[in-house]
């Protein structure tokens, strides 16, 4: 019997997700997103739009009626309205372990009582209290709000006594916590699924550039050696044998400059560091998430190719339409556009991968290439 699918969040990864679903027409029938941005990404390839606010109850109730199986692009969604839905609809990953997931300071809490390793954390009530504790952590340290944070937008790295103040301000009443700034050589993630029969895999380990604190570029496989590897893979299994709930996980690792691997946060959601998947792997991040929640055997995870993923920003100072954006046929060089209206600074806008059809295994000429193709890509005013 086919499913009709609801998905709270229809920006770039539920269009992806649709994308999946559409393939996949003998589990999956019709997919509906709830979306606040009339005509968003998911909408323009073909899934039911619900327009309004991803913590609408309304609109959360109205498309757990229309659908047979819930999950999210996000991890902001309401998760009391979806732990209160008991109307025979499945809701995956579990609304309980979107509440953990969904505050950073019970997450990472969380992840501590398991006994997986995370950097240094406390919760943070007051400014007194973060003054207290910035002594013992010593600085530079990080303030994050615990929750609706993305993109770094919610975190404040303080480097003196004369910015805890302004930081605990600039955060205005949100609840608050305190981590210790990780000297880390490298971030690198590991996409997890785990279906609803409890069967788990994981992809290799990749490394991850951010600036501005938003992720640039991927590398598929992380550069970094075989006990590390097998680290971060061993965790991310952990992590996913603790949680509960089925779907794709997206966890997020530092690795520190004594080799050591520590969890920074995991997604409960396909994640913008497993994009490459979508032509370096047998199955994408995209499907696996399905496979996981429909509660099928669980696709191949092996890189058959090195990758490097790169991600498209709006440029800095242009907001508007823009004019649609190809690049001329490339071997190896795949663009996926988001077909989003307009164009924002810094706003994700597309990708594109960089497959290294010919098995060179050189990551250098991948990230060469990746800065060619780059540089071809522009905003246009339309
Ligand atoms: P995103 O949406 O990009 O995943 P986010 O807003 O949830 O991000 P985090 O993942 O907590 O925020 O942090 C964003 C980036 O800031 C990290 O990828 C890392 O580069 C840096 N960062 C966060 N916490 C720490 C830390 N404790 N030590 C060092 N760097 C950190
Ligand atoms: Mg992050």
């Amino acid at each position: 019997m086919t499913k009709i699918l609801g998905i709270i969040g229809g920006g770039q990864l539920g269009m992806m997700l649709t994308e999946a679903a559409k393939k996949m027409s003998e589990y999956i029938s019709d997919v509906i997103v709830l979306d606040p941005t009339k005509n968003c990404p998911a909408a323009k390839v073909g899934a039911r739009q619900i327009v309004a606010d991803f913590k609408d109850k309304n609109a959360i109730v109205e498309l757990s009626l229309q659908s047979d199986i819930i999950t999210y692009e996000i991890e902001s969604g309401n998760s009391e309205v979806l732990e209160s839905i008991s109307s025979g609809v499945t809701i995956n990953p579990a609304p309980a372990t979107l509440r953990i997931i969904q505050d950073k300071y019970l997450q990472k809490k969380f992840l501590r009582e398991n006994n997986l390793p995370v950097p240094d954390f406390v919760e943070i009530g007051s400014l007194d209290d973060a003054i207290k504790n910035i002594k013992s952590f010593g600085y530079p340290v990080m303030l994050k709000a615990r929750r609706d944070a993305y993109d770094g937008r919610g975190n404040f790295k303080i480097e003196n006594l004369g910015e805890v103040k302004q930081a605990f301000e600039q955060f205005n009443g949100r609840p608050l916590m305190l981590e210790k700034v990780v000297d880390f050589q490298m971030e690198v993630s590991v996409i997890a699924a785990r279906n609803t029969k409890g069967q788990i895999v994981t992809y290799p380990v990749v490394e991850n550039i951010h600036e501005d604190n938003i992720l640039k570029i991927t590398i598929a496989p992380a550069r970094v050696n075989k006990k590390i590897s097998e680290e971060a893979e061993s965790i991310a299994k952990k992590t996913m044998e603790v949680l509960h709930g089925a779907g794709v996980f997206g966890i997020e690792m530092f690795v520190t400059k004594d080799d050591k691997v520590l969890i920074n946060e995991i997604a409960p959601r396909v994640h913008n560091s497993g994009h490459h998947t979508l032509q370096s792997s047998l199955t994408s991040q995209f499907e696996q998430h399905l496979r996981a929640i429909l509660g099928l055997d669980l696709g191949k995870t092996d890189l058959l190719h090195h990758t490097v993923m790169c991600n498209i920003l709006g440029p800095k100072g242009f907001q508007g339409k823009y004019k649609t954006i190809t690049i001329d046929q490339n071997v190896g060089v795949y663009l996926k556009m988001y077909q989003k209206d307009e164009v924002k600074p810094q706003r994700k806008m597309g990708h594109f991968n960089i497959v290294d059809i010919n098995d060179t295994k050189d990551i250098q000429m991948l990230l060469r290439k990746a800065e060619e193709i780059k540089s071809l890509i522009k905003f246009i005013p339309a």
